[in-house]
């Protein structure tokens, strides 16, 4: 656990990998009903998480990671973050990622009655978002 009340201890935690496991100063996400900034002696809390990218203070530094929606929980200065899908920026791929934008939005162009529109607007969200975050914050 991080030392009380000086940082906060972050996990994103994925069914493939420990994405982060970092001491951090700040942590910032987008809950289903807004963003919520957290920095230590934070209250306890659960929310579901939105398919948005989670950023971090750590040293002065901002840092990001792509979160494909999940819950986050806050306890004793520990913030946890259980998802189907994070990706730090330099792992992204983004040939893939265009590839899932662009079948994504094939289906939804297509209006075909047999389309999950809501999992392709999910997977649409998720190719953007890694898009955003590679390109912002990945490999130069
Ligand atoms: P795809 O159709 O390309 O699989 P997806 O959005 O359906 O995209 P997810 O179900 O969110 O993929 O993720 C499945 C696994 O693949 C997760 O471990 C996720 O981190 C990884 N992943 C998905 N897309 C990428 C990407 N562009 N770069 C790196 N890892 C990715």
């Amino acid at each position: 656990m991080a030392e009380a009340g000086k940082t906060l201890h972050l996990e994103v935690i994925t069914p493939d990998a420990a994405v982060l496991h970092e001491d951090v100063d700040f942590v910032l996400v987008r809950a289903l009903d807004g963003d919520l900034g957290i920095m230590p002696n934070h209250a306890p809390l659960i929310a579901s998480l939105s398919i948005w990218p989670l950023c971090y203070d750590k040293g002065g530094k901002r840092q990001y990671v792509t979160v494909a929606s999940g819950f986050l929980e806050v306890h004793d200065n520990t913030v946890t973050v259980i998802t189907p899908a994070s990706e730090k920026p330099e792992d992204i791929d983004v040939d893939r990622a265009k590839s899932a934008e662009k079948r994504a939005e094939d289906r939804l162009a297509a209006h075909a009655a047999d389309i999950d529109t809501a999992r392709a607007e999910a997977a649409l969200q998720r190719a953007l978002r890694r898009l955003d975050v590679a390109e912002k914050y990945g490999k130069q």
